[in-house]
Parts: C-alpha cells; structure tokens; sequence
C-alpha cells in the first residue's frame, strides 16, 4: 500500500544525509533550474536554499575560468541527453565569486543524472572549498623560500672561509688531521648548499615563480670549472672524475650558467653518492641540434622498474642498503630545469654496472 508518510520519512532522511555531508551539494532539473542545495553548498555560494530554490543555476553558481569569463551552465550542467557516463565537467581549481563578491577557489565536478536511455533528471554539481587548503600551501611555501634565502648568506660565508683555509699557503700550516677535517667541513658546507639551492627551486616551482635568465656560455667551460670544485669529493671516495675533451671546438649554448651549474652539480654528486668503486665520466657531445652532456658511472645501477619515477618529486629508489642521506628533489628540480631550457634529461642505467644521465640544450636557442 503507498504510504504518504513513508516518502515524506524517506525524504527527511535524504535531507539529512545530504546537509551532513561535507562537499557541496547543488541539484538541478534538466532545465538548469536549482532545485535543491545542501548546508555546505550554502556555506561556499553565500546564497540561503530559500533564495536559489527553484530558479537558474547560472544566476548564483558565478564560476569563472582562467580568462576570467563567466563559465555557462551548459558546460557544468548541459541540458537534455548527453552521450556521458557519469562526469560531464570537472577542475581542480575554479574561481567563484559567492554573494559578497568574495573570490574563493573551489574544486568542481558536476554528474549528469539520467534515469534510462531517455529520461533526463538534471545534474548534480559537486563543490569543495580548497581556498584555505591553497593559502596555508602558498604560505608554506612562502616560508619555506624565506628561510632558505636567510640561510643562503651563512653558507657562502661559512664556503668562503673554509675554502680559503684550503689554500696552500695555509694548508703548509695545517697538520693532516686538520685538513681532513677542513675538507670534510666544506664538502658538508657545499652539499647543504646545493640543498639549499634546490629547495629553493622547489618552492618557486610550486609558486609557478621558476624562471631562468639565459646568456651565450661555453658548457664545456662550465663543465670544467663544476669537475674541478667536485675533484675532492670525488677523491675522498677513491674515484676518478674526469671530463673527455670535445674533439672540436665547442660552440656557446644559450643558456642559464647558474643553474646549469647546479644540474651538473646534483647530477655529478648522485654519481659520487651512488658509486663505491671506478670513475665518473663527464663528456660533452653535439647531437642533431643539440649540445649533450653526458655523465658516466660505475655504481650501482638503477632498476628498470624504477627508471620511469626518479625524475619525480620526492622520489628515492628503495634499497636497504642505501644508507645515504636524500631528499630525491635534486633529480625532480634538474628535470624542471633542463625543461625551461627546452632540452632533454634522462638516464640509461644497468643494475650493478653503472648509469649514464644525459641532458640537452639546444644550440639554436
Ligand atoms: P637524492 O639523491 O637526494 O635521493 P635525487 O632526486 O637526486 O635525490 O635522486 C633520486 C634517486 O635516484 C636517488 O635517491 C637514487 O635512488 C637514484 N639515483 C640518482 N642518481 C643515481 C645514480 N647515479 N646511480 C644510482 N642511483 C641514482
């Protein structure tokens, strides 16, 4: 027998379902009119279910896209069948504008509701506020680059010092227990420096702040000059680390010495780190276009299965027997360093034999 009170029961408990859940809820008809909102989706567009119920969406969803223009309710909530399972628009980050003209960032994704092959019930648009999620991101970054600015000055202090203790008229001076621990403290100095470095990038990456300024350099110049500053770190190991001269000359390649520098340096101390006996091989080629620096080792290899992921954030191959200390940002933020400079990197590798990184520049930059 049909119950009046039954549906009216059941509806309260769908009510009640929809209000407790934490996303935003908006139900429209197939004619784009509202025809219920949940608390949440009260909480994000600002309007009251009383004041949207039974008019067009359009008039309080104000959703913009990145040209700043209004996004029509065709695209979130298209009228009649639409030949979709399921989701017809979805973003991870649109501007909304709610009834105090409060700009708020907001995911969207927004279901087509059909009941059979002809009926069309509307759509159902799903919104989660990720305003504050962004601002405490863009915060932590902003921290993040603050503090390490503030301790890039101590660090090409404490370089300078040490690296001039290092010099020979000093060094006759010292005993070899004092240069061996001289050594080590600047090998310690330069390794928190390039941290610092790639933090850094890091955060202007997330900031989408990265930029290079690129200006006509020899690589086979700066190549040298990294192999050199690398020299005692490489011979504290027992490894040679020798560059193969061009059997040319050389042409200048546009591009940004710094952090050029700081690709060779996070790639050249991978090999140091990954190597316990042999030699690092550093080569500088042209390749079809392209100037190609080429860096060589005898260590241990990375697994096929791995290959694909090391050129990501935070990635590190697992190995228990890698003891080494890593963040696995230095590959990521070479990678996104080479990209701005419209060229290549990758890796060849063979597991207990040793890997090749490669990187490219254009010449005709
Ligand atoms: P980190 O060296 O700080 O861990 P990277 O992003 O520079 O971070 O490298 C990511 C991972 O890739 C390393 O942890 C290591 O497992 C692997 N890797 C990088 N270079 C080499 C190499 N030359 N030989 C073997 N494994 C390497």
């Amino acid at each position: 027998m049909y119950d009046p009170n039954l549906l009216d029961i059941e509806r309260e408990k769908l009510r009640t379902i929809i209000d407790g859940i934490a996303e935003g809820i908006v139900i429209v008809d197939s004619n784009q009119t509202i025809k219920n909102i949940n608390t949440a989706a009260e909480d994000i567009i600002g309007y009251k279910r009383f004041e949207v119920k039974e008019k067009p969406v359009g008039d309080f969803l104000n959703l913009l896209d990145k040209e700043n223009n209004l996004i029509s309710p065709d695209s979130y909530s298209p009228k009649g069948k639409v030949d979709v399972h399921g989701v017809v628009f979805k973003k991870n980050s649109v501007n909304l504008i709610d009834k105090k003209d409060n700009v708020k960032v907001v995911k969207i994704e927004s279901r087509k509701i059909q009941g059979g092959a002809k009926i069309d019930l509307g759509s159902i648009i799903f919104l989660e506020d990720v305003s504050k999620v962004l601002e405490l991101e863009r915060m932590k970054m902003d921290f993040m680059s603050m503090a390490v600015h503030v301790l890039r000055t101590p660090i090409t202090v404490l370089k300078g010092y040490l690296s001039n203790l290092l010099k020979a008229n000093t060094l006759a001076k010292l005993e070899q227990k004092e240069i061996e621990i001289l050594n080590s403290s600047l090998s310690g100095v330069e390794e928190l420096g390039i941290l610092i470095e790639n933090l850094l990038h890091l955060s202007e990456i997330q900031r989408g702040k990265f930029e290079i300024y690129p200006s006509p350099i020899s690589l086979e110049g700066v190549v040298r000059s990294v192999v050199k500053d690398m020299k005692r770190a490489s011979e504290a190991k027992g490894l040679a680390l020798v560059v193969q001269s061009p059997l040319y000359e050389f042409p200048m390649v546009k591009a940004d010495i710094k952090r050029i520098r700081e690709v060779l340096i996070n790639l050249i101390e991978n090999a140091i780190k990954f190597t316990e006996e042999g030699s690092i091989q550093i080569s500088v080629s042209i390749k079809e276009g392209f100037a190609q620096v080429a860096i060589k080792d005898t260590g241990r290899g990375i697994p096929p299965e791995n290959i694909h992921y090391i050129f990501t954030k935070f990635y590190r191959v697992k190995d228990p027997l890698e003891m080494e200390e890593g963040t696995g940002i230095g590959l990521y933020v070479s990678k996104k360093i080479i990209d701005a400079h419209n060229g290549e990197i990758w890796v060849e590798s063979d597991v207990g034999k040793g890997s090749t990184f490669y990187f490219t520049i254009p010449l005709s930059q």
